[in-house]
């Protein structure tokens, strides 16, 4: 089995899609290994997204990320990374309605920055975004 990190972003919290998103992610035959709520500041959300801190939209995506809570799970299953990120879809919740019309950004998401969820995506990412939050895991 695999592990994965997803988050559900302020804008998932606030719009109160966490116990639907949980039932989606329950459904589809992940387990919820571990779970909390993080606070993000300014300092951590720019080392989450490092990579995008060249991009022109990073900033906007800083403050979105601490506008609030976000709602952090590690999710396992069989190919649990790239699953978890077709059952989200793609980056921008318009698009994701006309393509992916069941998908989690679909429904909660509204453009390609407030996209209400978060999935990692590769082994690698999985391992730095798990130990992110949670340390070394036992078992992880
Ligand atoms: P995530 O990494 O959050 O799962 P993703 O892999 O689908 O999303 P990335 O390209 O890695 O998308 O972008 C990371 C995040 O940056 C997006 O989820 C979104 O919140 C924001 N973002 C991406 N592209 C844009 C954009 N063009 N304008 C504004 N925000 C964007």
């Amino acid at each position: 089995k695999e592990r994965t990190l997803a988050m559900i972003k302020p804008d998932g919290v606030f719009g109160n899609y966490t116990d639907k998103i949980k039932e989606v992610i329950l459904e589809s035959g992940f387990s919820i290994i571990t779970e909390m709520v993080v606070q993000l500041d300014e300092g951590n959300a720019t080392v989450f997204y490092v990579e995008h801190s060249h991009r022109d939209f990073f900033p906007g995506l800083v403050k979105y990320m601490t506008s609030g809570p976000v709602y952090i799970m590690v999710l396992e299953k069989v190919n649990a990374i790239s699953d978890w990120r077709a059952l989200i879809g793609p980056t921008d919740a318009r698009k994701a309605r006309i393509s992916h019309p069941s998908s989690i950004r679909a429904m909660c998401g509204l453009d390609s920055e407030m996209n209400c969820v978060h999935g990692s995506d590769s082994p690698q990412s999985a391992a730095r975004e798990i130990s992110f939050f949670f340390g070394e895991m036992p078992g992880g």
